[in-house]
């Protein structure tokens, strides 16, 4: 597993909720244990969160705010809120690095856990494994690990878990869980890298059992633009081609067109975000 980014700079900051409303149908909250993400995958938008706070573009993934009362707020919310669908997280990984030091999402699983709670997981770190004497408790649990590409992600997902771990983490939870409670999101799908990985990201899931796929498109906004740019110069991918390709609706209908044709003839089943 990987060891806390030591470039990472911790900060500490209160919440007045920590059990927020969802943006998306499947989930009733989200659940954000950090602020910030030491993954520091470049495209990531969730960085508005620190531009807010007066950092720059680039210093996503250098800083992150522990929220301090997580477990505190969690435990009152969890007495008086409706009983929902939990979704860790939507704007940081719950398995990021420094959760080895802070321990703060395996708390509050503990939280969810105790009371009943449906949760649903997205992540891109093995750091998720250590939790799966947890998973196997839930009644109802749902847990995903995003994949946008299999070469190169260390370039566009700095700190996060190697691709083969990623698979590694699917394996065993496909194993435990079941197929029908393990998924992948294909997210972001990236013009021209993306494209390149698609067919071997498809071949390996359908080796491991994998059955259910979401695919998003990259969005470009909270200035990701600016780190992205950077790693499709360290590639040698064209920023002109590839903004072309981020901004053309042709573009994402032939994407949506190729994925469903080669996902359906693996047998998956495909949800799309766009
Ligand atoms: S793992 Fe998710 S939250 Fe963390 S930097 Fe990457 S995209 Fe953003």
């Amino acid at each position: 597993m990987q060891q806390y980014a030591p470039s990472a700079k911790i900060k500490y900051t209160l919440v007045d909720q920590i059990l927020t409303p969802c943006g998306f149908e499947s989930a009733k909250y989200s659940l954000n244990p950090y602020i910030g993400c030491v993954h520091g995958c470049v495209y990531c938008y969730a960085r508005y969160l620190l531009l807010r706070r007066g950092y720059k573009a680039e210093d996503w993934g250098r800083v992150v705010y522990v929220k301090s009362n997580a477990i505190s707020r969690l435990k009152d919310e969890i007495r008086w809120k409706e009983r929902g669908r939990v979704y860790l997280s939507s704007a940081t990984d719950p398995y990021q690095p420094i959760e080895v030091v802070y321990g703060i999402t395996r708390k509050l699983l503990e939280i969810l856990l105790s009371n009943g709670w449906p949760i649903a997981i997205l992540t891109k770190s093995d750091l998720a494994l250590r939790d799966r004497d947890l998973f196997v408790k839930f009644n109802d649990i749902h847990l995903g690990v995003s994949i946008s590409i299999n070469e190169a992600y260390e370039i566009f997902e700095p700190n996060a878990s190697s691709y083969e771990r990623r698979l590694a983490v699917l394996k065993e939870m496909v194993n435990l869980l079941g197929e029908e409670r393990v998924s992948v999101f294909l997210a972001p799908f990236l013009p021209i890298v993306s494209e390149k990985s698609l067919d071997g990201i498809l071949d390996d899931l359908y080796n491991l059992g994998v059955k259910s796929i979401f695919i998003d498109k990259l969005n470009i906004k909270s200035q990701n633009w600016i780190t992205i740019n950077r790693a499709l110069d360290e590639i040698g991918i064209s920023r002109r081609d590839f903004w072309r390709r981020a901004k053309d609706p042709r573009y994402w209908n032939e994407v949506k067109v190729r994925f469903i044709k080669k996902a359906t003839e693996r047998n998956f089943k495909v949800s799309l975000f766009f």
